[in-house]
């Protein structure tokens, strides 16, 4: 007998048939003797649907009101899951985040989950019941619903599965695991059987959408033992390992690519110490992320600084850097959304060198323009226009040799 905790995604309950089969596959580790807690996301497209309306009416909308408003999704799929389940004769109930609770800080909208109360549900499911819970969703310390960020259901698995002590914690998703790279472009990718949680975190932070970045963070430091695979189809999945359970290494083991970036451009900025931290400092306090960076060497000492944010916090960002020009002097501010991130991520790269340049080399081989380029220990990554993503993600691909024969 084992805990597990099953995660579906979008795709798996999207509608009642495949509720169903989410449904029977739940089924089989209950009859199996597992005790079990099932979280589910939103059915597909429905939290597209609950974004768009809340930016639709103010693209600088309350936080707070987003999350009430984006977290409903969840609710519909745990509650029909329930029913669902109990059509089948198998005892569960649903459980909103609140209800729990799964407490998370004040961070609306991408908020941190904080601490799980899994005592009630430990208790419930040693007497058979399945726990549907609704992922994606929290408590604020304003004893407000918090959302965790898009793809956050998969992070509600992981924490649930950490505060449960749970064997497992499958993620069930329209894939049959984590591959060199997205197999929707690239159909030649090859899936992984196994990745370390280092290369997965990577991979996930620079867009590798199949786990939420968080998730692996918390796997890791928990030590959850994650696996994903399909929801559809019966399936050896990719199992999240530590780094030395894996005998082969590749120098590459993936590449990722983000189309949810925006590049701003700070151009005329004076070149003296403090400007960057006013710029920076400023995004911070609006809790904008800010991810690559390049100043320009300075000309009659003026420079142009250009960075990315995530391109939902394009408006917030634009809105506190406008505030602040008068202050800093800067001559104009620029913003591209027409751009993509494209990384390629392994841990050999940390005892080979080469890496960037065969990216360089392949990405000037198809006239692809790299606008900024960052590195860390274990990634490389470029901004292109994102016309260009597809042709980049196969091209790096095949020079990386990780094509499938
Ligand atoms: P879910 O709704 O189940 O959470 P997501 O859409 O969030 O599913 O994540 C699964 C998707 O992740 C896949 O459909 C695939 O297109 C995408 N994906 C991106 N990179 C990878 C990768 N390296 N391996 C597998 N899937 C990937
Ligand atoms: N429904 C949320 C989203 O679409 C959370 C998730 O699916 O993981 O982002
Ligand atoms: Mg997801």
């Amino acid at each position: 007998m084992a805990r597990i905790v099953m995660k579906f995604g979008g795709t798996s309950v999207a509608d009642l048939d495949r509720l169903r089969n989410v449904a029977a596959r739940v089924q089989r580790e209950v009859e199996a003797g597992n005790e079990v807690a099932v979280v589910v996301s939103a059915m597909s497209g429905t939290t597209n649907q609950l974004v768009g309306w809340c930016q639709g009416l103010s693209s600088l909308h309350d936080a707070r009101e987003y999350d009430i408003v984006v977290s409903t999704g969840e609710q519909i799929t745990a509650g029909l899951l329930a029913i669902a389940l109990q059509t089948l004769g198998i005892e569960a109930r649903s459980w909103a985040g609140w209800q729990i609770p799964i407490r998370t800080d004040g961070a609306h909208g991408k908020a941190r989950i904080e601490a799980i109360e899994g005592q009630e549900l430990i208790r419930r499911m040693g007497l058979g019941q399945v726990a549907v819970v609704t992922g994606f969703q929290g408590l604020g310390p304003d004893n407000r619903i918090t959302t965790l960020g898009r793809g956050g259901s998969d992070t509600s698995a992981v924490a649930l599965a950490a505060a449960l002590g749970a064997d497992r914690c499958d993620i069930y998703t329209d894939v049959d695991g984590v591959y060199t790279t997205d197999p929707r472009i690239v159909p030649r990718a090859r899936k992984l059987a196994r990745i370390s949680y280092e290369e997965m975190l990577e991979l996930a932070s620079v867009g590798a959408k199949v786990l939420q970045t968080r998730s692996v963070e918390l796997a890791m430091k928990e030590q959850v033992r994650v696996q994903v695979l399909s929801s559809f189809q019966d399936l050896p999945g990719t199992l999240v390992v530590d780094e030395d359970e894996i005998v082969e290494k590749e120098i590459v083991s993936g590449i990722a690519y983000s189309r949810d970036e925006a590049k701003l451009t700070v151009r005329g900025v004076p070149d003296r110490p403090g400007v960057a931290a006013a710029v920076f400092g400023k995004l911070a306090a609006e809790n904008v992320n800010v991810d690559m960076i390049v100043q320009n060497i300075s000309e009659e000492g003026m420079t142009d600084m250009t960075f990315t944010v995530g391109e939902t916090d394009l408006p917030r960002a634009q809105a506190a850097l406008s505030a602040v020009q008068p202050e800093i002097g800067y001559a104009e501010l620029l913003a591209d959304i027409n751009v993509a991130k494209i990384s390629v991520v392994g841990v050999g790269m940390r005892s080979h060198a080469g890496i960037a340049s065969t990216m360089f080399k392949a990405l000037a081989d198809k006239g692809i323009n790299i606008q900024v380029i960052s590195t860390s220990e274990i990634k490389v990554s470029i901004l292109i226009a994102s016309e260009y993503t597809e042709l980049a993600v196969r091209s790096l691909h095949t020079a990386y040799g990780l094509d499938a024969s």
